[in-house]
C-alpha cells in the first residue's frame, strides 16, 4: 500500500498514441479510405475480431493501396515506402513480431521506456492502443479505445481535448493512482503486479 508519503514523490510517465490522439487524422486511415481497394475493410474487420495483428492487418491493406507518390505525398507518414505503383510498409521501430502481432508493440516499448516511474500513464484512441491500456496505470481514452474500455471493464478516464488529460494529470499526481482505480480491484491487483 503506498503511503502519503511515497505519493508525494510520484513522477509520472506518460505515453500518448500519436494518430487520432495528437493528430486530427489517422493518417493510415486516411490513405486507405482514399487510395485503396474497398476489400480493406474485410482485413479491417478481420483486426477488429481479434483474427489477425496489427501487422498483419496493415501489410496486407497496404497492399491494397494504388496511389502514385505524388498522389499520397500530401498523405505521407515517415513508415510508407512507394515502389514502382505499390506501397509497402516498413515496420522500423519494431522489426520483430510480438505476441499479439502489433505493427509497433506499444506495452513492449511502455515497459522498456517507463524507467521506475509511476504512475504509467497512457493516452489513446483507437483499437490498436488495447494492449498498451494492459500495461498502463491511468488510461485516458477516447473514440474505439474509449468503447473497448468500457466493453471491457477497464478502467480509464474519457477526454477530448489534452487540457483535459493535464487537468487530471495534476490531481492525480496529488492523490495517486489508487483513487483513480477505486472499486475496480482486481484491475487494480492486476496492475500492480505488473510494476
Ligand atoms: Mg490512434
Ligand atoms: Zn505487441
Amino acid at each position: 500500500m503506498r503511503t502519503k508519503r511515497q505519493t508525494s514523490l510520484m513522477k509520472p510517465v506518460i505515453f500518448s498514441d500519436f494518430d487520432g490522439t495528437i493528430t486530427r487524422v489517422d493518417v493510415t486511415d486516411a490513405i486507405l479510405e482514399e487510395f485503396a481497394d474497398p476489400a480493406w475493410q474485410d482485413i479491417e474487420a478481420e483486426w477488429v475480431a481479434g483474427r489477425i495483428g496489427s501487422r498483419e492487418c496493415l501489410r496486407r491493406q497496404m497492399a491494397l493501396v494504388r496511389a502514385s507518390a505524388e498522389e499520397l505525398v500530401a498523405l505521407f507518414s515517415s513508415f510508407l515506402r512507394v515502389e514502382g505503383r505499390n506501397t509497402v510498409i516498413d515496420f522500423p521501430h519494431w522489426p520483430l513480431p510480438c505476441e499479439h502481432g502489433c505493427a509497433t508493440c506499444k506495452p513492449e516499448v511502455m515497459q522498456r521506456m517507463s524507467g521506475g516511474h509511476r504512475p504509467v500513464i497512457f493516452i489513446g484512441d483507437g483499437l490498436s492502443d488495447r494492449f498498451a491500456v494492459e500495461q498502463a496505470e491511468v488510461v485516458f481514452a477516447r473514440d474505439k479505445l474509449l468503447a473497448y474500455c468500457r466493453d471491457h471493464s477497464v478502467p480509464c478516464q474519457p477526454f477530448s481535448t489534452f487540457a483535459d488529460i493535464a487537468q487530471a494529470i495534476e490531481l492525480l499526481v496529488d492523490r495517486g493512482p489508487e483513487g483513480e482505480r477505486s472499486g475496480h480491484g482486481s484491475r487494480s491487483g492486476k496492475a500492480a503486479s505488473r510494476v
